[in-house]
């Protein structure tokens, strides 16, 4: 399998006065095509700051970030905006809607930047806004619509630009917890259709069993790799072997 994102020996410190705050403390992890993966957390030990690195938002104080073949650290402000457009797709906590557009023109956005003609740019949107069951709100406004629908707009918006990876920052985190199960088992079911890699964090270890993998941070380290896919394929081993007896 292509390996999508890759992390090395990475480092984020910041000074705070006369302290130095360890944010990243020596990160490594491979994440591969058509994964979904869930870095989880507890409030500051560096999801943020992770997710913030891989996105090249912020610089790392050490350490390579390589995504989809470029090294992120070394790109420019000019070049990473350009990375961010032909690469990643975002899902934010608050939707980040826009409140005058309705759920069609909202996922239509992004390929507006790159100059797509305004009815290629509605026809794409509309399949998006399909693919995550609102093919019947398209001219919804956002408060016309539930949390979960906006967010399942958000879902469809990150996927019109066709990215090689989705970024989601506790994409439920403004959800009741039915409606966040909702979004997440609608977010596992559309990545794996479109073999698109998710990255996703959370504090909430519950959300993230939907993940195929599960990275545990703490205080700026990885401290465990849980590989869900693993366990599911034991199981099914296991029941195949019970059968056979
Ligand atoms: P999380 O997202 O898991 O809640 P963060 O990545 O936001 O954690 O923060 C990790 C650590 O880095 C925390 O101790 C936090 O206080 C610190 N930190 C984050 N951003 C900054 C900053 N801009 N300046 C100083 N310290 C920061």
């Amino acid at each position: 399998m292509r390996k999508v994102i890759e992390v090395r020996n990475l480092y984020k410190l910041y000074r705070v006065g006369t302290e130095v705050v360890h944010a990243l403390d020596g990160v490594d992890f491979a994440i591969y095509e058509g994964e979904f993966c869930a870095i989880v957390g507890t409030s500051g030990s560096g999801k943020s700051t992770l997710l913030n690195m891989l996105a090249g938002l912020e610089k790392p104080t050490k350490g390579e970030i390589v995504i989809s073949g470029q090294h992120i650290e070394k790109l420019g402000e000019e070049q990473l905006v350009k990375f961010r457009r032909d690469h990643v797709g975002f899902v934010f906590q608050s939707f980040h809607l826009l409140g005058t557009m309705n759920a069609v023109e909202n996922v239509a956005l992004p390929l507006s930047f790159r100059g797509v003609p305004r009815a290629v740019r509605l026809k794409k949107a509309e399949k998006m806004l399909e693919l995550v069951k609102l093919g019947g709100h398209k001219n919804h406004m956002p408060n016309q619509m539930s949390g979960g629908q906006q967010q399942r707009v958000g879902v469809a918006r990150a996927l019109v630009v066709d990215p090689d990876i989705i970024f989601a920052d506790e994409p439920t985190g403004n959800l009741d917890s039915h409606t966040s199960e909702e979004v997440m088992r609608l977010m596992q079911q559309v990545v794996r259709e479109q073999k698109k890699t998710l990255v996703m964090v959370t504090h909430d270890d519950h959300l993230a069993t939907y993940a195929d993998r599960i990275f545990h941070i703490i205080d700026g380290k990885i401290v465990r790799i849980e590989d869900n896919r693993k366990d599911i394929k034991k199981e099914q081993e296991d029941r195949e072997n019970e059968e056979n007896q």
